[in-house]
């Protein structure tokens, strides 16, 4: 019987559930542990097809900050994640950048992009070198 211990991580509350494969419920899965019904949809999402929203930086140039803070606009395969940051630690941008900016488009083939999560301004420093 496939089973998985779990805490639902919706919301701060952290309930601790089980959830078990069952062909007696209509969803294929018994959620037991969530105080809502929230915590059932993500147990069971957990077992079919796990997917985590992915944060990160990637390299900026001439920016007031070496890092830029990007994150995916939606959630991506949790088996993905490692060769995800394999690709996000490969990118290299060039300041200004506004929030929003799509960094990575289509990551991986999900359909899902990597967008900056702040703008980020050229340092002054780099456009007086290039003045003098
Ligand atoms: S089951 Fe509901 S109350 Fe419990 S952590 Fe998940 S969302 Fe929060």
């Amino acid at each position: 019987m496939e089973k998985k211990e779990m805490i639902c991580i919706v919301c701060p509350v952290g309930c601790h559930m089980e959830v078990v494969k069952n062909g007696k419920t209509e969803e294929g899965y018994e959620v037991s542990g969530n105080q809502c019904l929230r915590g059932k949809v993500y147990g069971i999402k957990e077992m079919r097809n796990p997917t985590r929203v992915l944060t990160s930086t990637v390299k900026i140039t001439e920016g007031k900050l070496p890092r830029l803070p990007v994150t995916t606009k939606g959630a991506i395969p949790k088996e993905l994640i490692m060769e995800a940051m394999k690709v996000i630690n490969q990118v290299e941008v060039k300041a200004p950048v506004k929030v929003g900016k799509v960094i990575i488009k289509n990551l991986l083939d999900t359909g899902v992009d990597v967008v900056a999560t702040r703008s980020m301004d050229k340092d002054s420093r780099c456009q007086s070198q290039k003045v003098s």
